[in-house]
């Protein structure tokens, strides 16, 4: 496994709760949108076996043309040994990254593209919809449904409705709004539906989606082929 040692090069204020860290990135050192990482902190490899408090999987934010590496979480006020030390670090901390592998690529198969997601889970999902911005071939529209209770919304700058290209934002920030929109969207039995957020979230979208309807192979979640099969078992949801 290859450990890549690298610094953070800018820390991003999004909002009150939520920072995005910028990386160098190290020469070899490349990924696909809808990427995850596994984001390390100092002495995570000191002793004889790896300290996991010190790691924790995280989305990258941006895309490689930004030459960045983006992590962008939320840390609370009340959090993890995890989060407390990285609340600490600074332009110039060291961090190890390891294990980068994209789930959830943008599928080109002609279709309409709903990416269903909670507070910081948008940030999977933002070089998503760059890459689709940039270059829509083969697909026909996308659609970001995010919910945040905070009602401080992230990336506004990206997810910002863009009809001319065939780009809608929705922004909410209540249960009941969210999974009515859900329903709304799930109308279209052709779709492609990504979703990302906590398990329970994934679950409980999973349930909406299937009672309308959607198929299992219609719905990406950031999930390896066998956890993946658990979730979108039609057994799960009943
Ligand atoms: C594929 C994948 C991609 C992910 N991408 C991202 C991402 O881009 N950004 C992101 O932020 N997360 C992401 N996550 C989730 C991430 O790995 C962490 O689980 C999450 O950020 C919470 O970490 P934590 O250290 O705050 O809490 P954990 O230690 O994992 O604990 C879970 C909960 O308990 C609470 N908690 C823990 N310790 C304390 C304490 N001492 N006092 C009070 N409360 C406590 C925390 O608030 C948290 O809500 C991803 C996960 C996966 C699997």
């Amino acid at each position: 496994m290859q450990i890549y040692w690298t610094k953070i090069n800018k820390i991003i204020e999004e909002t009150p709760e939520v920072k995005t860290y910028l990386l160098d990135c190290p020469e070899d050192f490349t990924w696909e949108e809808g990427a995850h990482t596994h984001l390390a902190l100092e002495g995570f490899n000191a002793g004889e076996k790896p300290n996991r408090s010190l790691v924790r999987h995280m989305s990258i934010s941006t895309l490689p043309h930004e030459n960045s590496i983006g992590i962008t979480t939320r840390i609370k006020e009340q959090c993890s040994e995890y989060k407390t030390i990285l609340r600490t670090l600074e332009v110039g901390s060291d961090v190890a990254l390891f294990k980068t592998h994209s789930n959830v690529p943008l599928k080109r198969e002609d279709k309409n593209v709903y990416l269903l997601s909670s507070g910081v889970g948008l940030a999977t999902f933002r070089p998503l919809v760059l890459d689709y911005l940039n270059r829509a071939d083969n697909v026909n529209q996308i659609h970001s449904l995010n919910i945040d209770s905070s009602k401080d919304f992230l990336f506004k700058d990206v997810f910002e409705s863009a009809p001319d290209k065939k780009f809608t934002s929705q922004f909410v920030d209540y249960r009941e709004g969210y999974y009515e929109e859900v329903k709304n969207l799930a109308a279209d039995k052709d779709g492609l539906f990504y979703v990302v957020g906590s398990d329970e979230f994934l679950a409980q979208n999973i349930e909406v989606l299937f009672e309308q309807g959607i198929h299992p192979k219609q719905i990406m979640l950031d999930k390896h082929e066998q956890t993946l099969s658990k979730f979108l078992s039609v057994d799960a949801s009943v």
